[in-house]
Order: C-alpha cells, then sequence, then structure tokens
C-alpha cells in the first residue's frame, strides 16, 4: 500500500534529527560564497548563450564547461555513450555519490537578441537558447564549487558529479546514460531547469513520456511527367501515413500527444521522390501507452507502404523519455532551502522588460515572479492530462531525483520560441541562476551531511515510487544516439555566430558586448528598432 508507505515516510522524516547549527553554518557560508561569485556565473550564463547550439552540436559548450571543470580540479570523462559532446566531471571520493545534471542544447530558429522586449534575432534564423538551457550549468557548477570549498577544508566524505543533458530537445541521450551506467554509483541525481520561479515538487511529473521515430520510405524514381506510372513515391507514403494518424488521433486517449515533421519530402517535383521520411514524437502517460501508440504507428506506417508500393525501412528511435516521478524526500528537503532563499530582487528595469515582453505577446503583463511557489504535492492520476516531456524522466526512475527550478525567465510565454531566449542574457537570468545555485548548494550540503535523508530518499525510491512500475528503456538493444542531428544547421550558421561570441576578458557582460540598452522596448511608432543586426 503505497499510502502507509508514504506515511512512514512523513513520520521518519518528521523524527530524523534536525538541522545541526553546523550545518546552518555551513549553508549561511555556502550562500555567501555563491554570492561573491555572481559574476562568475553570469560569465557561464552569457557564454553559453552566445554558443547557442542545437542538441548533439554542443561542441563549444561542452568544450568551455569541459576546460572550466578541469581548471577547478574535476576529473572529466568525455564522449560518453558514444555521444562526442557528452562528459561526465567527478570530483572528491567516497560516499555519497551526488550528481548535479543540467541540459545544454538550444532550439531551432529561436536566435534572439537579449534583454529587449520584441522579436529580434542576432542571427535571422539562427538557432538561440530559446528555452534557456544555457543557465543550468551555471547553477550546478557554482553550487558545486561553494560546496567543494567546505568539503575540502572540513575533509567531508562524498562524490560531486557533474553532467550536461546533451540534445535534450531531441531527448535523445539520458536513456543511454543510463544504459552506459553514469548514475550506478550515485545516491542522489538533482537536475537543475530554468523556470519563471524558484520551485521543486515531487511524484509524477504532469507532462508525458514519448518515443521519438523516424518512418522511412523506399519508392522508385522515375519522370514525374514523362512516366509517372514507372515511379513509386516514397513521399505519398508519408502522406497517407500522416492522414491515417491525423484520422485516427479522434479516438486516442484525451493524455496523448503526437506531432511530426517531414525531414525528407523528395527533391524537386519533376523527380518522383524515391526516399522520404516523417519524423514523429508520440507521447503518452506511460510505458505501455508509450509503446502501444508505437506500435499504432507502426501499423499505419505498414498500411501508407501498402498503398503506395513502397517498402518501409525498420523505424528509427531517435530518442525516448520515461515521464518523469521526483523523489518526495529529496523535494522536501529542497524545499525548506528555498524558502530560506526566496525569490532574487529585481529592479524596475527587469520588471519593465517582462512587463514590455508581456504585452508584445499579448498575455497579461504580470511581470516578474515575486511570490514563491508553493511545494506541489503529487499530482492524482486524473490531473495528469498530458504534456512535453523531458528525459530527465529516465534519470527518475533509476535512482532518486529532483528538479530544481529556478526562476530566469519571464512568466507566460510560449516555450521553445524566441521570446523564451530574451531574458536569458539579462540581469534576470543572473539573479536567477545565483538563486538556484544557493539552493543547490545547500540542499547538497543536507545529502552529505544527514545521511538519514539519503536513506529515507532511497526508502520512498523503493517502496513506494518504484514499488509497481519498473524501468525498461524505450530505446532498443540495436538503438544508437542520433549524433548526426542538427549536424547540417549547425554547419550554416555557425561562422555567422562564432562572430557574436561572448569574450569576457573585454566585456562585462553579454548586453554591453553587443551595445544593447537593457531594457529595449519596441520603439513608440511599433517598430522593433533593435532588430538590425549589431
Ligand atoms: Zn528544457
Amino acid at each position: 500500500m503505497p499510502s502507509l508507505n508514504t506515511l512512514l515516510l512523513v513520520v521518519q522524516a518528521a523524527t530524523s534529527p534536525a538541522q545541526s547549527p553546523q550545518l546552518a553554518a555551513f549553508k549561511q557560508e555556502a550562500v555567501r560564497d555563491v554570492a561573491s561569485r555572481a559574476q562568475f556565473t553570469q560569465q557561464m550564463v552569457d557564454q553559453i548563450f552566445s554558443y547557442a547550439e542545437l542538441g548533439f552540436q554542443e561542441t563549444e559548450t561542452s568544450r568551455y564547461l569541459v576546460d572550466l571543470l578541469r581548471k577547478n580540479g574535476f576529473t572529466v570523462r568525455e564522449g560518453i555513450a558514444g555521444i562526442p559532446t557528452a562528459w561526465v566531471a567527478t570530483w572528491g571520493s567516497g560516499k555519497p555519490v551526488i550528481s548535479l545534471g543540467s541540459d545544454i542544447d538550444d532550439i531551432p530558429q529561436a536566435s534572439q537578441k537579449p534583454g529587449v522586449a520584441c522579436h529580434a534575432p542576432l542571427i535571422e534564423g539562427a538557432p538561440g537558447h530559446g528555452e534557456g538551457h544555457n543557465s543550468g550549468q551555471a547553477v550546478n557548477i557554482t553550487a558545486a564549487l561553494a560546496v567543494k570549498k567546505i568539503m575540502e577544508r572540513e575533509h567531508l566524505p562524498g562524490t560531486l558529479q557533474i553532467w550536461p543533458g546533451v540534445a535534450e530537445e531531441l531527448v535523445g541521450t539520458k536513456a543511454y546514460f543510463v544504459r552506459e551506467g553514469v548514475f550506478k554509483d550515485v545516491d542522489i541525481v538533482i537536475f537543475s531547469h530554468v523556470d519563471d520561479n524558484l520551485a521543486t515538487s515531487w511524484g509524477d511529473v504532469a507532462g508525458n513520456g514519448l518515443v521519438s521515430v523516424l518512418f522511412s520510405f523506399q519508392g522508385r524514381s522515375a519522370h514525374a511527367a514523362g512516366a509517372p506510372w514507372r515511379g513509386r513515391s516514397a513521399l505519398d507514403a508519408v502522406e497517407l501515413m500522416d492522414i491515417g494518424w491525423n484520422f485516427r488521433r479522434e479516438h486516442l486517449r484525451l493524455q496523448q500527444r503526437s506531432h511530426y515533421v517531414i525531414p525528407d519530402g523528395g527533391d524537386q517535383p519533376n523527380v518522383v521522390p524515391p526516399t522520404a521520411s516523417v519524423w514523429y514524437y508520440l507521447r503518452e502517460l506511460d510505458y505501455q501507452h508509450i509503446q502501444e501508440m508505437f506500435a499504432l504507428a507502426d501499423t499505419i506506417a505498414h498500411a501508407a507502404a501498402m498503398m503506395t508500393s513502397t517498402t518501409l525501412l525498420p523505424p528509427r528511435i531517435l530518442g525516448s523519455a520515461w515521464p518523469g516521478h521526483f523523489n518526495r524526500v529529496v523535494a522536501e528537503a529542497m524545499y525548506q532551502n528555498i524558502k530560506q532563499v526566496g525569490l532574487p530582487e529585481w529592479s524596475e528595469a527587469d520588471q519593465r522588460l517582462a512587463k514590455a515582453l508581456q504585452r508584445d505577446l499579448g498575455v497579461p503583463d504580470s511581470g516578474l515572479a515575486i511570490k514563491l511557489d508553493t511545494l506541489r504535492p503529487a499530482l492524482k492520476p486524473n490531473e495528469r492530462t498530458g504534456g512535453g516531456s523531458d528525459d530527465i524522466g529516465d534519470v527518475s526512475w533509476n535512482v532518486p531525483t529532483v528538479t530544481l527550478r529556478f526562476p530566469s525567465n519571464i512568466p507566460g510565454l510560449p516555450g521553445h520560441n524566441w521570446a523564451n531566449a530574451i531574458s536569458m542574457a539579462t540581469p534576470i537570468a543572473h539573479k536567477g541562476a545565483t538563486a538556484g545555485a544557493k539552493v543547490m548548494a545547500m540542499t547538497v550540503l543536507d545529502l552529505l551531511m544527514r545521511p538519514e535523508l539519503v536513506t529515507q530518499a532511497w526508502d520512498y525510491f523503493r517502496n513506494v515510487q518504484t514499488k509497481d512500475i519498473k524501468y525498461q528503456a524505450l530505446i532498443r538493444p540495436q538503438d544508437r544516439p542520433a549524433i548526426e542531428l542538427n549536424r547540417d544547421v549547425m554547419a550554416r550558421y555557425r561562422p555567422a555566430m562564432r562572430a557574436l561570441y561572448y569574450n569576457p576578458a573585454k566585456y562585462r557582460t553579454y548586453l554591453e558586448q553587443l551595445g544593447i540598452t537593457y531594457p529595449t522596448e519596441r520603439a513608440a511608432d511599433g517598430s522593433c528598432a533593435a532588430a538590425a543586426t549589431p
């Protein structure tokens, strides 16, 4: 009975030794230390913002972070799970092993000047941090260095592990990290992710898990006008598959989300397309429903191939994610620290940028968050209505995990969009990341100095979370990370982007380097005056 176990855990948490004066003093010290590293944090946030790399192509970002971690005494293993931009950094020795992760990739066509409250790309069509993944490593690394300093001086046992969420927007790597054994000896994972508040939660997440699948068809080319009867169009198969899916989706559960793009729709109209492919994200609430969707999509793909006399190639899994489930014990400990740190003090300029952007997007101009979120309790099954995915879900079913959400973004934005990049190299992101790093450092200290928390976290993991649900990877043994994705797009834009990389030796902030007045609002005549490239 989960309810009984949950009750037991509450009792344990209530009776566990209170925070010692020593732990309280270390936490205060770490908070001061993180505050004193504000410029270091800002530089990381701005540097990664300027690299703005798509999933699997985060070469500059990873090189920068690996160098920085090595300079700070971490041992770094690169090329994890055959992924060139994946790495794992460790420092310290012995138990507990506390693992800190955060994503590093960005969004296609989301290039945007920071601090400008209307659509003003830095480079037209280029990728940009329209999800805010440029900020999480700064949170983790700043916190780790503050904790490391105390551990060294006090000879505290324990190991800190730091890793990047490579290609999270493609849910492309964390299942492979799990398969590779990255979390084999890890006691607790703390993941950090940008948000518009300082928050955490436990239990099932609101969103879905998913499988990302490429369906490719093989036809036969012919002159599209001279001898069309000799051709067999692979594009016809793609279109018929999509039509089939779009009819069938009316009769799927309301919790599902599914969407597709056509990465290969043929070459030119006068050649019957001999190859074509369609890429689906198939999202549902749990492993079984995701697999059922995959099987249904596979059936429809086979039917489309039959209708067109083309061949369906073996479907390729490009990514996957379990729906997340976060640990109650760690989330509750973290929330105590969140309450102590509180939200950053926003300046009048920060609020002006936020409100101007909100008005520009036609959403309520509530400005930046000034009230902390509550600790959201576990969702009830009927409250799970589906939504986005994050492959931290796979990690969360293998090790007790929580996500720390920190306030570096503006409420009311569409997500995966240029608007979500606007705050991400401004004082809003910098202060939000510092607040996040304080909570992160305090929570790591809790886990290092209160071993009962780790024990209770595993008790919840074993006896509540995974009592009836066992992890099975959605990736199959033959699947490999799709490391070639985004290579062409990144190669096209990188030369122009390189000219805009942040140079912290010369400029205090990236805003300063770009010569942007903070904040910049839409001009009185309605134009987004800042739209000209610097
Ligand atoms: Zn994300």
